[in-house]
């Protein structure tokens, strides 16, 4: 690996596991752990580190100046993509979907401090963008370029996710991911054994298409061995929406476990898991981690 990309992870905490404790989890004889990606760094949230660490390292042995990618007004992936390429010398720009704001949002704002180029478009342009797949495809890219699609869900980011998973020191029969793009689920489930079940819970809505994007991320890799299935039934309305009930679940979450949760992923996450281990959707004496993704950064458009 690229030794500034090294040094960069010197500088990160280690992502614990914290057991869950809630006398739900011990009526239904349920031992919950969450692997605390949220920890690795202040900033750079923590799924996006662990998608983008090959990518950078990819960029820069190709000798690319820059890196251009897409977001959303809120998003995690070009917060971290901004952060990381400002330390590592590598210029970025984002396309962001929709109009630019009067006031800039904290996370454009974070994008602007970190000398991110900001370009606005309309939600059709940038639903015109998803086409292109590959690293140079984008029209009008230049040679020093690197086009990097919505969120970084490319092959090179399954490695830094495996990593993750190899890091669990602790037997588990269930683990449990949010899913936006699946790029992370496709990680884990490429990385777990036979009889582990991979559990994503999808953050948008009508998202079916899902199992066809993570296929064909793990198609280069070996045939995954374990089950693994995407829960559509706790996206609250669509991404990033959200109602008094989740806001109330993800406050009283973290007050009794002291962490915190982001209303996009994680929230709807621990919301379903909760949901289905009341419904008997486990059996008992089953251990299931829940990865947080962090994501923190996004609650302050809570504010
Ligand atoms: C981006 C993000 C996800 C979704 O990751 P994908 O790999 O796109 O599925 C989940 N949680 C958080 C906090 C994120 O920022």
């Amino acid at each position: 690996m690229h030794l500034d990309l090294v040094k960069l992870e010197k500088k990160f905490q280690s992502s614990v596991l914290t057991k869950i404790k809630d006398p739900l989890l011990d009526q239904y004889q349920i031992e919950l752990w969450m692997k605390r990606d949220d920890l690795l760094h202040p900033i750079i949230s923590g799924n996006k580190w662990r998608k983008l660490k090959y990518i950078f390292d990819h960029v820069l042995s190709l000798k690319k100046e820059s890196i251009i990618s897409m977001g959303g007004a809120w998003s995690n992936h070009l917060h971290a993509l901004a952060f990381i390429g400002k330390t590592l010398g590598l210029k970025t720009s984002g396309i962001i979907r929709g109009e630019q704001p009067e006031n800039l949002n904290p996370t454009l704002s974070d994008l602007k401090d970190w000398d991110m180029d900001l370009l606005f478009v309309s939600r059709r342009d940038y639903r015109q963008l998803r086409q292109y797949k590959n690293y140079n495809e984008l029209p009008g890219i230049h040679k020093h370029e690197y086009w990097l699609p919505e969120g970084g869900a490319i092959a090179f980011s399954l490695s830094g996710v495996q990593e993750m998973v190899a890091e669990i020191d602790h037997k588990f029969d269930v683990i449990c991911v949010p899913c936006g793009t699946g790029a992370t689920l496709a990680g884990i489930i490429s990385a777990v054994s036979d009889k582990i079940r991979v559990l994503g819970f999808s953050a948008l809505k009508n998202a079916e298409y899902l199992y066809t994007d993570v296929a064909k991320l793990l198609f280069e890799n070996p045939q995954p061995r374990c089950t693994w299935t995407i829960n559509m039934d706790y996206h609250f309305g669509g991404f990033a929406k959200t109602s008094e009930e989740l806001l109330r679940f993800i406050d009283a979450f973290e007050r009794q476990q002291g962490i915190l949760l982001d209303h996009v992923y994680t929230g709807k996450m621990m919301y379903g898991l909760y949901d289905l281990i009341r419904q008997n959707r486990f059996q008992p004496g089953q251990r299931i981690i829940a990865v947080h993704t962090g994501g923190l950064q996004g609650k302050r458009g809570l504010e």
